[in-house]
């Protein structure tokens, strides 16, 4: 585990055979929530993704692959309401999510994290944002969003593979405020310390679930080692 105030990308434990002992690690500085899944899965698939030589194939098929396996982290906690199944043999106690799921990818690299979510999740709703970075404020500026009316009553995950300055995820976690969204989640495959400062100091109340914390941010704003321009490589326009 990370100290109390730090971001460090963490490492995973080595156990007593020497192997690598995979577990998701949650650190819970004050109101502060980083859950970095630590799973074999999730670390094989990183590593194609960060491989400049994956083809843009390998890379969508990887990424909703993580995509799966962090939703089973971040949806852990969620609660469930009872209901009686009725088996070929009897009848039995059962569950249902409580409360409708909403997901709201960041357009347009967050469409990637999409796919797989929705395989598991096929009756959630949908919504979208649209940011572009302004050229002179480097600040995220709205263009687009459409969200579900019943943001307010779900648990709605916020879906952006990379969390670099932290500023886009801020604006679009504001965003779904501003339409009443109470229960948010962020879903990311790399975060790195300064994002994820500036996350939690806007909205200590969003917990972010990751891959991994890279390092460092280049003075382009991208994640070092990271993996690169994740949209350009999701939809092979790099
Ligand atoms: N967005 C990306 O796609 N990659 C980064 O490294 C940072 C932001």
């Amino acid at each position: 585990m990370a100290g109390r105030d730090s971001v460090e990308p963490k490492r995973s434990a080595k156990n007593r055979r020497g192997s690598t002992e995979s577990r998701p690690t949650r650190d819970d500085t004050s109101s502060a929530q980083l859950l970095v899944v630590d799973h074999p899965i999730v670390a094989a698939g990183l590593s194609i993704l960060r491989d400049k030589t994956s083809t843009p194939d390998l890379f969508r098929r990887h990424l909703q692959e993580i995509a799966i396996v962090l939703l089973t982290e971040a949806s852990r906690g969620w609660g469930t309401a009872p209901i009686e199944v009725q088996t070929p043999l009897a009848s039995c106690a059962g569950a249902v999510l409580a409360k409708p799921v909403v997901l709201v990818p960041i357009l347009r690299a967050g469409l990637g994290l999409l796919d797989g979510i929705m395989r598991i999740l096929p009756d959630a709703s949908i919504g979208h944002i649209g940011l572009y970075r302004d050229a002179e404020t480097l600040r995220p500026v709205s263009y687009f969003d459409r969200l579900p009316v019943n943001i307010a009553a779900a648990q709605v995950l916020l879906l952006d593979p990379m969390l670099a300055t932290g500023h886009t995820a801020c604006e679009a976690a504001s965003i779904l405020k501003t339409h009443g969204a109470l229960n948010i989640q962020l879903l990311c495959v790399l975060a790195c310390p300064p994002g994820v400062q500036q996350f939690q100091s806007e909205h200590p109340d969003v917990p972010i679930i990751t891959a991994a914390v890279d390092p460092e941010l280049n003075e382009f704003g991208y994640i070092v080692p990271g993996l690169g321009d994740a949209g350009d490589r999701y939809f092979g326009t790099g």
